[in-house]
């Protein structure tokens, strides 16, 4: 692992108010002078190569999230639990709800001020946990993992693999993948047909799938299966946005790769339990040195 890697690590986790994103670009840039700062409303991506020459951009999330009770549980092959535990997360804001329209009824006889009431409990604390929680101070795999690798990445391609690529670090995906739309809208035209090929949540499970957008899987597997194969104890798996939902950056572009890593549990298969909150602290470099190994190898693939 780099030593630049390392000091993120230990001093730049988290990467949530404006002071601590710029304190992070700020490092980038004294080691990587190429990095380019764009910036989009309040969106800044940092970019790294000729987006309009790229046959691939490799992307990852550098902002992090708010510091939050529930982990956000990812099952991507099991989205009816997935949306049945997003609700049992939000019952205390939905029963808070409740009690303000229909407990203070012997005091607020007018039901529309009420509901008024009610949803400002609901959607105060909603808000603030995108907004106001303070940042969680442990984002090992969410996402220093992925920075961590387009990192290594730069630091290790020789400048003719280099010539072939891009990276950018995307800004506010935690605010609802913002940053990457704001890229997607800039550089409409060149993300059309080049595949995006993005990073989050690598760093904690043993099985890393690849989930492709329908045009990347058509255009992209057979070369995606050379370039990885099982190995080091890490397994690999792919399969498509149809079959398997996970929410990131990737679904901004219509020819898109989602990466993560997954532990697998007999009855509910991959999945990923320890982000959005201070248990957030694992990050297994064998990992990232896996998908760069076989990202190198995707790149000496590309005619
Ligand atoms: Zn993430």
């Amino acid at each position: 692992m780099s030593h630049l890697c390392d000091t993120i690590l230990q001093n730049y986790q988290m990467r949530k108010t404006d002071s601590q994103k710029t304190a992070f670009i700020e490092l980038l840039q004294q080691h990587f002078s190429e990095l380019q700062v764009e910036k989009v409303d309040k969106n800044r991506n940092l970019v790294v190569g000729d987006i309009a020459k790229a046959k691939i951009i490799f992307t990852a999330h550098y902002d992090t999230c708010g510091r939050s009770l529930w982990p956000n549980l990812s099952i991507p092959f099991h989205p009816v639990l997935k949306f049945c535990y997003n609700i049992l997360t939000l019952m205390p804001l939905i029963i808070l709800m409740l009690l303000v329209i229909f407990g203070l009824e012997p005091w607020i006889s007018d039901l529309a001020t009420r509901t008024l009431l009610g949803l400002l409990a609901y959607y105060i604390p909603f808000f603030y946990k995108f907004y106001g929680a303070p940042a969680n101070p442990n984002t090992a795999n969410d996402n220093t993992s992925g920075v961590c690798l387009l990192i290594r990445l730069l630091e290790t391609l020789t400048p003719a693999q280099k010539e072939k690529v891009a990276f950018v670090f995307f800004d506010n995906e935690e605010k609802g993948c913002v940053g990457s739309k704001a890229f997607r809208k800039l550089h409409k035209a060149e993300t059309e047909q080049t595949l995006i090929f993005n990073f989050d949540c690598i760093a904690d499970g043993e099985h890393i799938l690849f989930l492709s957008s329908l045009p990347a899987e058509k255009q992209w597997q057979p070369l995606l299966k050379q370039a990885f194969k099982d190995e080091n104890g890490l397994t690999v798996g792919f399969t498509n946005s149809k079959k398997a939902k996970y929410s990131s950056d990737q679904k901004r572009f219509p020819v898109s790769i989602g990466t993560a890593a997954f532990t697998k549990h007999p009855l509910i298969g991959y999945y990923f339990s320890r982000i959005h909150t201070v248990k957030d602290t694992v990050h297994d470099k064998k990992n990232i040195e896996f998908l760069r190994v076989g990202i190198t190898r995707l790149i000496d693939l590309l005619s």
